[in-house]
């Protein structure tokens, strides 16, 4: 397989079905087509970031490349030289791409080549060679929501006249991000969230944390995703989820001292304007969790919080008061303001108090 310049997307080395969690539905739907032998020749998976996409596509692709395994089941054998070449990300017939580090566009240099070698190089070159090992090619494009204006078309013409024996595997986050005359060539295949034990179930077996605890609170706040999960755990992200918690937590709150520290923890999270957005977004998100925990416990709806600072501060709120109800009530809205608009709301905790 050869990611050209892409990333490192440690949570999706799974390369067998026995690792990856959830979407049966969607093993279901490829069972279907391998027993109708109605495999096409281009599938497009969108979903949520996290959730395993790339590794379906690449379970998928050992499914497709395993000479030991018949082609009418949506099986590899996990043992022979392609699988083990698979699981290793050496096989001459699985060609990948994505989003190259720190971009965010896929160049259209890792579709079709560059200068001189412009057209003789790149995925859909690749793809439109022959075989070498299998009796197929297959190829996978991640972030496909992420092209270059030019990338389209080079995609468009593999799309409109696909290799013989050849497989492309689209990986999208958003359909929408998606040209209709990209979409319109290929299967659609839709994915969701995991549930909640999932994520933290893989957390754990990628070694993100081996504590359990941990690995439930991080898949609590990921949406069911694993990859937002993985972020939970990191050292800077905890410390400005933590330090918010801790000042919302405070009766009455210092909201001074509160913006500084929250700032300091936002800022050290990433300085560019990308990151800068994506975190003030979790600010509010953090923000949110915190009062909508505290709101269920006043309303009686949860008997405590699973957050420490959230359950401290439900203590000393008189529960069922409709005044108190109110206040926090009114702060979860602001919240949520501040979600929809991150970069306009980044004093959130200022303007809480205000
Ligand atoms: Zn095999």
């Amino acid at each position: 397989m050869d990611r050209t310049g892409a990333r490192d997307v440690s949570i999706g080395q799974a390369t067998n079905w026995s690792r990856l969690r959830g979407h049966n539905a969607q093993r279901e739907h490829f069972e279907g087509i391998l027993a109708a032998g109605r495999l096409g020749h281009a599938y497009l998976l969108v979903g949520p970031e996290g959730v395993g996409k790339l590794a379906f596509a690449r379970c998928l692709a050992a499914c497709l490349l395993c000479p030991r395994t018949d082609d009418s089941t949506l099986e590899a054998c996990g043992e022979c030289q392609s699988c083990k070449q698979i699981a290793a990300g050496s096989h001459p017939d699985l060609l990948e791409v994505g989003l190259p580090e720190g971009k965010n566009v896929v160049p259209i240099s890792v579709l079709v080549g560059d200068g001189e070698s412009r057209g003789r190089a790149g995925l859909c070159y690749d793809l439109s060679l022959s075989p070498m090992e299998s009796d197929r090619r297959v190829a996978i494009l991640d972030d496909a929501d992420h092209l270059e204006r030019d990338g389209y078309s080079a995609l468009l013409k593999t799309l409109e006249e696909p290799p013989a024996r050849s497989v492309m595997i689209l990986v999208a986050g958003s359909e929408a991000d998606i040209r209709d005359t990209i979409r319109s060539r290929c299967q659609l295949i839709r994915f969701s969230s995991l549930p909640t034990t999932d994520v933290a179930d893989l957390l754990i077996e990628i070694g993100a944390t081996d504590n359990r605890t941990e690995a439930d609170e991080a898949a609590g706040l990921a949406d069911g995703s694993v990859a937002t999960a993985a972020l939970m755990l990191d050292p800077n992200m905890r410390t400005l989820r933590e330090t918010l918690y801790r000042h919302l937590a405070r009766s009455p709150m210092d909201p001074l001292k509160m913006t500084e520290e929250v700032v300091a923890a936002w800022e050290s999270l990433g300085s560019d304007s990308h990151s800068k957005r994506v975190n003030a977004t979790w600010v509010a998100r953090f923000a949110i969790e915190f009062y909508r925990s505290v709101l269920r416990v006043l309303a009686g709806a949860d008997e405590t919080s699973t957050i420490p600072e959230a359950a401290s501060l439900c203590s000393q709120l008189a529960a069922g008061d409709p005044a108190t109800l109110d206040r926090i009530g009114s702060m979860l809205d602001r919240c949520l303001d501040a979600e929809r608009d991150p970069m306009a709301n980044v004093m959130l905790p200022l303007a809480l108090e205000a």
